[in-house]
Parts: C-alpha cells; structure tokens; sequence
C-alpha cells in the first residue's frame, strides 16, 4: 500500500487515521498544535454522525464523556417559549473530548505534533516540514481546516469569505450553574434578530454556551477573556434572567471568539495526490451543526475507495462524486439558516431546529 502523509489532527485528520487503522493501512498524521491545546468549543452531532462515530469508538466512552440531548426549547430573548421540539438521539460533546477519544486509538508515533506541514513551492504534489524536509508520501490526505493553506495554494483563485455571523463560545465546569438549567438544550432568540444565546448541557457539572450575533451589528474588537466577558454582559444585560446569571457566573478560561469563513465556490476536492477532507474541503455555515458527521463520512468515503479502487486517482474521483452533491446541500442550507437568523423574529419560519437534515 502507498506511503499517507495526512495533515491536521482535527475530527477530520483523526476521523481518517481512525478509519486507515481498521484497514491496516499506514500512515503519519502532522498536527500544528501542541498536543494538550485544544480550543473550547463543542459540538452538536445528529444520529447519522453518531453511526460513523460508533464504528471506531466505543459507544459506551462517548455516552461518558458527552451527553444525549432530550428537547430543544426555543425562546424569545424575554423568556416567552417560541417552540418546543423533541430530539432524535442529537449527542453534544466538547471538542476536547471527542478529540481525545479520537486520539486514543492513534500510536504515538504515528502521530507528530507542533508541526507546521507546507506546501513545497519547488515541486508540486510536495509537502515540507517547517525546516524544510520534504515528506516521503504518496499520497496527502489534507485536513487543515477551513482557512486551509495547502488548499489555498492549490487553487489560489479562491475566494474566501467572513461569514455574517461570528460567535462567542464557552464551556463551563460549575455545579450550580448547570443544575439552575432545566432543559438540556435552550436557545434565547433577540426580537430583531441576528442575535442568540444558546445553552447545551454536556454533563451534570458542565455546560457549554455560545452567543450566535450578526458581526456587522454587534462587533467585536479585541477578544481577550475580559474583553469577551465585558462584552457578553453589556450585549445581553437586559435579557431573560437566567441569560445574564450565566454570563455573570462563568469563568472565561475556555471562552472563544470563532470568525466564521466560507468558500464562495468549492474548489475540487482534489489534485494530483492531494485529497481534502473536512473543513479543508468544504468550510460550513455553523448552523446546520453538520461539520463532523461531514468530516466523518468524508474519512470514511475515502478510505473505503482507497481500499476498493485499482488507482489514487479513482479513488479520489469516486470519492468526489459520493460527497460533494451532499456537501453543496449543507452549504444551501447553511445559507438559508443565516439568512433566517438575521430577519427579525416575526418574519422567521417557525419552529427552525438548528440542525438540518439532508
Ligand atoms: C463556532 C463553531 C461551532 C461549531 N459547531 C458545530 C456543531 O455543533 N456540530 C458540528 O458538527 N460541527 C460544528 N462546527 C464545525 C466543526 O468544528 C468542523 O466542521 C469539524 O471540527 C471538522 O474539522 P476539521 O478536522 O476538518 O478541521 P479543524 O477542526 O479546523 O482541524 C484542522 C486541524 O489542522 C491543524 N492544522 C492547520 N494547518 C496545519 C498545517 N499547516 N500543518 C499541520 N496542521 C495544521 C489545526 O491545528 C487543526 O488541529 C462548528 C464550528 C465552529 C467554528
């Protein structure tokens, strides 16, 4: 089998070693961060994402480190209930988690951290450690996120663009606070619009909040945690109790502020022995909360037609043809979802669950 050099130990880079090592396949993963720096955000994961997960992780190790949420309840930014919904096996775990448990199948020396992959600008289907070896691979799975490099540089027409909504995420550890949340899911909606406060519980002791806001409307300039927190409590002051108790109450050393990038066009996905999985492909709108089941079934796509198919380049190709057609339908909706977010309440569709379904 051929040497897979694959950049990026985010779900999508070990989603595919995951995948590589059912098949005895080899290959060596290339992460930029420190292996303990994990950003604080977490994520909501439909049934379907949960089918992929459940064939390289124990189910048992996701229930303990994450959390079925039963209702999702959506609110006016007074408090009024707007709608109610029951939830179909939606799981939401912290990205740290789900990244550890990902990585615990990984040996460690297949995996290298701290280092930054480039392309080689001398010879192209190269890539480069930072001080300047080149990597001997066949072929380069590359899952380097949304604001991709090595994509940039294959396709250097892209166009990128900054998303019209921009969020503040956190996740808390405090007892007290998750036990005054009575739902586990409950998303606070402003009248005019473009702005939410949304409450996941992740465990009994842990929950995860986010603030979704129309960045042309509410900027922010400098996103320290003091700044993020002084923020947050001079935007929602006014709100239903609850919103600003939490806001008050919660310590900012996971607090994260997430520009959001999409693609105008997606490019291929791929080119001469480089594939895109994840993010690195495709970039999505936050709203349809389909970002790992996607970067799952990209990883497992590809390494069942590295398996099958006679060529690389058949490979690649079957596998283009099996995700892009559902990847532009997330990105459809995405846009759809944005849109939505930024009319005022009384002009949305009703009773909008944020997660879309193909
Ligand atoms: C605010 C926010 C909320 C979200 N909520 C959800 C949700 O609820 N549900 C959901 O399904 N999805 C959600 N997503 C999307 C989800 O985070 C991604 O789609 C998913 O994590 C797939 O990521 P990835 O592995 O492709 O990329 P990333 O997670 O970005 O990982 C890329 C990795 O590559 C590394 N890297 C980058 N460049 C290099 C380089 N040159 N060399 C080596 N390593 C490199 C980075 O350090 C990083 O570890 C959300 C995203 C955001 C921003």
């Amino acid at each position: 089998m051929k040497k897979i050099a694959v950049v990026g130990a985010g779900i999508s880079g070990l989603s595919m070693a995951n995948y590589l090592e059912k098949y005895k396949i080899d290959y060596h993963i290339y992460e930029r961060r420190n292996k303990k720096d994990l950003a604080g955000h977490g994520f909501l994961i439909p049934k379907e994402g949960m089918d992929y997960l459940y064939q390289i992780i124990d189910p048992d190790l996701l229930l303990k480190n994450g959390n079925f949420l039963k209702k999702y309840t959506q609110y006016s930014h007074t408090g009024k209930i707007l709608a109610e919904k029951n939830l179909d096996y939606v799981f939401a775990i912290s990205r740290h988690s789900l990244i550890d448990l990902l990585a615990q199948n990984i040996s460690p020396e297949k995996i290298t951290y701290e280092e930054t992959i480039i392309p080689d600008e001398q010879q192209s289907g190269k890539l480069k450690l930072s001080n300047g070896t080149e990597i001997d691979a066949d072929i380069a799975v590359i899952s380097d996120g949304s604001r991709s490099r090595i994509r940039k540089h294959l396709f250097e027409n892209e166009i990128m663009n900054m998303v019209r909504e921009s969020e503040v995420v956190n996740i808390i550890q405090n007892k007290e606070i998750a036990h005054t949340i009575e739902n586990d899911f409950m998303k606070f909606h402003h009248e005019d619009g473009g702005l939410t406060f949304g409450i996941l519980k992740l465990s009994d002791d842990t929950i995860l909040w986010y603030s979704q806001f129309d960045n042309q409307k509410y900027m922010i300039n400098e996103c320290s945690p003091e700044n993020l927190r002084k923020y947050m409590l001079e935007v929602f002051e006014h709100w239903y109790p609850l919103v600003p108790q939490i806001i008050e109450k919660s310590d900012y050393k996971n607090v994260h502020l997430w520009n959001v990038y999409e693609l105008e066009q997606l490019n291929p996905f791929y080119k001469d022995n480089f594939v895109f999985i994840g993010d690195a492909a495709h970039p999505l709108i936050p709203f349809t909360s389909q970002g790992v089941t996607s970067a799952l079934k990209d990883s497992f796509s590809l390494t069942k037609y590295l398996v099958e198919e006679d060529t690389t380049q058949q490979a690649f190709g079957k596998y283009e043809i099996e995700r892009k057609p559902e990847i532009e339908v997330h990105i459809q909706n995405g846009r759809t979802l944005l849109n939505q977010f930024l009319l005022p309440l009384n002009q949305q569709t009703e009773n909008i669950i944020p997660i879309s379904y193909k």
